[in-house]
């Protein structure tokens, strides 16, 4: 590892001067790992144990989604579950056991159209880097109603693939109207023995298909022109039902259910990125199946990049992808210097890959 790179670590506690600049201005890292949701812990891992000595910046959710999870029963090599800040204690501290050092700052400005990279956080640190591995992840649309929050995890869920089962035999709501209500709502049909898909319009956005399957299943309710309004909760302090409105009428009514699935939206947190990086028109992050994105040297795991899985295990794997390929190209970068997308937007370290997914249609 380069002296350099120790500088930065020992310089990333250093104060900013007066004049607002800082000490770690001249700090050069090898890699530094944006975010500390599952993605984000698994690069720092993979890239410590490569030798990189990064540096993770854990933004102001530490842990990220995972850290509000009750129970995680689903990610393997734990038979009996466990809860999410204590997935999120063991991701740190085998992350750190390797030598990531982990800074609890937020970052507010990238520099990636030159090159070695500069990070600037909300505590006015400024980090130079050769690599950067974004992991800041999405956060599900809330619907910020009273209850809400309380019930999270005790019968409100944003996730049917990780909540679904411990809802067998019960009834539940499901809240939205796109794609994912409805595959969510399908999905909870194999445990539950009613789902209500509670719609604020008169129709779905959702595709066709889906639509079709959901108004054919027997388990499967529609209440249309309705917007949750409240949560309930019992005596045994979980969800018992949900108060809505009538969009139309107004009218208030009441539902029990054993429940709550929230299928309003899913953010992805990019704020750092516009005009700056490729994003897809739900603001994700385009990355490669080699998790690059379109400038060299800045990778993208995780719920930023991906919109599909979203998932403990699959953002694992995509942090561990993107380490292992930061550190491809960070022995590339010494070896032949930095790639010159001017002259070949295709010049990646490892050549013939694309690097966008429209490339990637394309060369199909
Ligand atoms: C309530 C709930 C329950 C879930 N239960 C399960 C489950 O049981 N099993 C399962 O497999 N999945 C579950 N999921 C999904 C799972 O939590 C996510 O797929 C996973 O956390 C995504 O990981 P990530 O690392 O991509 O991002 P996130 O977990 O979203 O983490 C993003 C990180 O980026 C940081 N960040 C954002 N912006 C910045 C910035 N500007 N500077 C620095 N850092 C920044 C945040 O602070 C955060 O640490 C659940 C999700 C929710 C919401």
């Amino acid at each position: 590892m380069s002296d350099l790179n120790q500088n930065g670590a020992q310089l990333q506690n250093g104060a900013g001067k007066a004049d607002g600049s800082t000490e770690e201005a001249s700090a050069l890292h090898d890699v530094i790992v944006i975010g500390s949701g599952p993605a984000g812990w698994t690069a720092g891992l993979y890239a410590a144990r490569a030798n990189l000595e990064p540096l993770l910046i854990t933004g102001d959710d530490f842990g990220g989604q995972v850290s509000i999870t009750y129970e995680v029963e689903n990610y393997p090599g734990f038979p009996e579950g466990l809860s999410g800040p204590d997935l999120v204690d063991k991701f740190k501290s085998q992350a750190e056991r390797f030598g990531c050092t982990v800074s609890y700052d937020h970052v507010t400005e990238l520099v990636v159209d030159e090159h070695p990279f500069t990070v600037r956080t909300a505590q006015s640190k400024e980090y130079r880097t050769k690599s950067i591995i974004l992991c800041t992840g999405a956060r599900p649309r809330f619907l910020e109603v009273p209850g809400e929050q309380e019930y999270t995890g005790k019968g409100v869920s944003y996730c049917a693939t990780c909540d679904g089962f411990f809802f067998r035999g019960k009834e539940l709501v499901v809240v939205g109207g796109g794609d994912s209500a409805l595959e969510e709502g399908l999905f909870l049909t194999k445990f539950a023995t009613k789902v209500r898909i509670i719609h604020r319009r008169d129709e779905l956005r959702a595709s066709k298909i889906l639509q079709s399957r959901a108004f054919d299943h027997d388990k499967i309710d529609f209440i249309w022109n309705t917007v949750v309004t409240s949560i309930k909760g019992n005596e045994n302090g979980v969800v018992s039902g949900v108060t809505t409105r009538d969009t139309l009428n107004g009218e208030q009514s009441e539902l029990e259910t054993d429940g709550v699935f929230v299928y309003i939206g899913h953010i992805p947190n990019n704020d750092l990125y516009h005009g700056k990086l490729d994003l897809d028109e739900d603001g994700h992050l385009i990355a490669d199946p080699m998790t690059r994105t379109n400038v060299p040297g800045v990778f993208a795991a995780g719920e930023i990049a991906d919109k599909v899985f979203k998932q403990v295990a699959t953002s694992v794997g995509q942090g561990c992808a993107a380490a292992m390929q930061a550190e491809k190209f960070l022995a590339s970068l010494e070896a032949e210097g930095l790639p010159d997308l001017a002259e070949d937007p295709r010049a990646w370290p490892t050549p013939g890959v694309p690097r966008k997914t429209a490339d990637l249609v394309a060369a199909d």
